[in-house]
């Protein structure tokens, strides 16, 4: 295959770019939305119901929570989710965090960890691994430690070592990387700190309203039987997990819901943790009083991602938005505009309302599960990893019948994206067939695919046979990682990617039947958790597959995947179940690619320059002298790209602040991780930029003096020398005003 004996040239890398991904056009058809101005109602809270006040057991759980920044770079960098390059970062709505749950049984030990990001990824595992066995040897290992991401469409790419992932994110791009492994471990050190004599309980409930199946067609293909066991589509139910210290004080909540965090569309340009962060968001603020979000409030609330592989949260579902009717049923596409035009919503008027909406449906149930949680874990932990050759698995169907998985390919409805977004050119969901015209330009580019591929993807049209492809270094990933941990009769499942709502259900039975034979599993509660230790994009059922719509075409080692994880996973729970997990092989290590091996095509940013007669910070458009509550207070300032600012982990580029008038001082009532802030950089030309920051004023502010501020840091270079600066800028004082109205 010449794609394998040779480097992409810079054309070539371009025109795969253009070819897989999605040109800035789509982008006109969403700006339709317009932003409407939140108002940011507070919940009452009402008190937390007391803990059960059995006797605590007499060997109590150790346990630790901890959460960490994990923002990486907020500007120029491509956003992680929706593979459009051009979608790149360009401000900051909400910040991104690292949430760590260490349960230990007094023997061993097993780590949760959550964050918000689009999944992790195996170099950022591996990075991970690197640096927490200099800190702790083999305390934390491939076994006992599961990282998961939480699917937000919104933070930046960068930590992917397969060239397809690369190519997305424009490349390995060392301080987004850096950023998240130093989040995730930091998360991890401080829960390792605290940890300390406690209890779980959990509890589970449903969430309406939250989720709905955007490949209904391929859903309907499962079997009747299988699917008249099932109300809904989707997965309604959220598992909580509430942890208290020996006392029955409350230090942290952990859930697993399946939804996309896609609330959030391509049209965004803001970091954001989207739905599922705003869910954790909330919930630490109302535990956490008095602390400013992301500081170091000790409430560690976790919201994770599960089985959400078809489950959308735009709950309004698909419509032609140049018609208002409804798209096409097996393909998602309009009459007028394609595809492209077919765009799911909802359920708010606009992307952060929606967002809002979805992260609350998921508090507000959990919260109330978290207040009457009863039923209590006990008995040990236990951990079980394996690393699997995905590409050569043989799948046992009975004593005559077997299965093969396959080499990595992506179909040709992968191109054509879903209607939570994305997707490019003609291609359609529910392709069988393929198209000669980009078979064409696939095979002058990247090469056919060999016939055995082909033939094991069957009826997948394929359009990239990745797994055929190893220039500049292999496009998808072959040894994939298996895992489970258990807490009592809990057991987390940690796939590896995105497993759909009837994948998940089949994982979660097969798993339980096999757990349930021994204490403490006789009544295990088993969840999935999504997008753990290695993305390998989705998981279908092999009826689902059939269809080939998104979903199908991205479940890449083919028909069989499903079938050789539920294998693989059963193999894990028996050897928990048997306490033989000391005699499951390893398997074989995936590869750590030298850096220099890896790709970056994103260049360091050009030196910033301020307009003449202005300097850094200074104001380009003032605030208001005064604004109602409900309203949105502005300012732009003159400003440096972001990126200058390094690692802005831990910091704020944004406050807004109070002016108390006995004690004549400025008090910091918002950081830029706060909800009601948001930082938009304007990128101009030749290093000319701006920093607009919005204060979202909510129904609750008091009325007053205030204040904006925003904190970066600008480059200067001579011929050899390289200065960055830091600079302020502060708005004018302005007042807010509860109402201008008296009745
Ligand atoms: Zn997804």
């Amino acid at each position: 295959m010449a794609s394998k004996s040779r480097r992409l040239s810079g054309l070539e890398i371009s025109l795969i770019v253009l070819f897989l991904l999605m040109t800035a056009v789509s982008v006109a058809l969403i700006t339709v939305l317009a932003l409407k101005q939140e108002s940011d109602k507070k919940e009452e809270v009402t008190p937390e119901e007391p803990s059960p006040s059995v006797t605590p057991p007499e060997k109590p759980y150790l346990i630790g929570v901890g959460r960490a920044d994990c923002t990486g770079p907020v500007a120029d960098l491509p956003m992680m989710g929706y593979a459009n390059t051009d979608q790149t970062a360009r401000g900051l709505h909400t910040r991104l965090f690292s949430r760590a749950f260490i349960v230990d049984d007094g023997n061993k030990r097993v780590v949760f960890v959550t964050s918000d990001i689009g999944m992790v990824s195996q170099r950022l595992r591996l990075e991970v691994f690197q640096a927490l066995k200099e800190k702790y040897g083999d305390l934390y290992r491939q076994d006992n430690v599961v990282l998961s991401g939480t699917h937000t469409h919104s933070g930046v790419g960068g930590y992917f070592q397969y060239t397809l992932f690369m190519i997305t994110s424009k490349g390995y791009i060392k301080p987004s990387i850096q950023a998240i492994v130093s989040g995730i471990v930091k998360s991890i050190d401080i829960a390792h700190r605290n940890l300390r004599p406690g209890r779980i309980f959990i509890n589970k409930g449903q969430v309406a309203d939250s989720n709905f199946n955007r490949s209904p067609h391929s859903y309907m293909n499962n079997p009747e039987e299988e699917r008249n066991r099932y109300e809904f589509n989707t997965d309604k139910q959220i598992v909580v997990l509430k942890f208290t210290d020996l006392d029955g004080d409350g230090i942290g909540l952990l859930s697993w819901f399946a939804v996309h965090p896609v609330s959030m569309n391509y049209t965004n340009r803001m970091v954001s943790s989207d739905n599922l962060g705003y869910a954790s968001y909330i919930f630490e603020q109302e535990k956490n009083i008095g602390f400013l979000p992301g500081e170091k409030g000790p409430f560690v609330a976790g919201f994770s991602s599960s089985n959400l592989g078809d489950s959308s949260p735009n709950i309004r579902g698909p419509v032609c938005v140049n018609t208002g009717l409804k798209c096409d049923y097996i393909n998602s596409s309009c009459p007028v505009g394609g595809k492209k035009a077919c765009i799911a919503f909802g359920p708010g008027e606009d992307m952060f309302e929606s967002t809002r909406i979805i992260g609350e449906n998921m508090f507000k149930i959990a919260k109330e599960l978290y207040g009457s949680a009863k039923q209590e874990l006990h008995g040990p932990v236990y951990g079980a990893h394996q690393w699997v050759n995905m590409t050569d698995e043989t799948v046992q169907f009975n004593s005559t019948h077997t299965g093969r998985t396959c080499k990595p390919a992506l179909g040709h409805s992968f191109a054509a994206g879903t209607t939570d977004g994305g997707g490019e050119f003609n291609f359609l969901q529910g392709d069988t067939e393929g198209d000669p015209f980009w078979d064409g330009i696939r095979d002058a580019v990247l090469g056919p695919p060999s016939n055995e591929t082909k033939a094991c993807h069957q009826p997948k049209p394929i359009l990239f046979s990745t797994g055929e492809m190893d220039s500049p270094l292999p496009w998808h990933p072959a040894i994939v990682d298996v895992q489970i941990i258990t807490i009592g009769s809990l057991a987390v499942v940690a796939v590896p990617g995105e497993f759909t709502t009837m994948s998940g259900r089949r994982i979660r039975e097969a798993v339980k039947r096999e757990l349930e034979v021994k204490e403490p599993f006789t009544n295990a509660e088993v969840v999935v958790a999504g997008l753990c230790n290695i993305y390998t994009h989705y998981i279908t059922t092999y009826e689902e597959y059939q269809i080939q719509r998104y979903e199908g075409a991205s479940t890449i080692f083919g028909p069989h995947t499903l079938s050789a994880y539920i294998q693989r996973y059963r193999g894990l729970a028996k050897a928990i179940a048997h306490g033989t997990i000391g005699e499951l092989p390893k398997g074989p290590e995936p590869p750590f690619f030298d850096e220099d091996k890896l790709f970056n095509q994103v260049r360091d940013p050009v030196a910033d320059v301020a307009p003449v007669g202005t300097t850094f910070g200074d104001v380009l458009q003032e605030v208001n002298p005064v604004y109602k509550v409900g309203e949105i207070a502005s300012v732009t300032f003159v400003s440096g790209n972001p990126r200058h600012s390094g690692d802005i982990r831990d910091t704020t580029l944004v406050t807004v602040e109070r002016f108390h008038n006995d004690t004549g001082s400025w008090e910091i009532i918002h950081n830029d991780a706060s909800w009601e802030t948001r930082f938009h950089w304007i990128k101009g030309l030749a290093g000319r930029s701006q920093a607009k920051v919005e204060w979202h004023i909510p129904q609750t502010a008091q009325a007053g003096t205030y204040q904006i501020q925003y904190f970066g840091h600008y480059k200067q270079t001579t011929e050899n020398t390289t200065v960055i600066t830091p600079y302020v800028g502060t708005s004018a004082a302005f007042k807010v005003a509860r109402s201008f109205y008296y009745f």
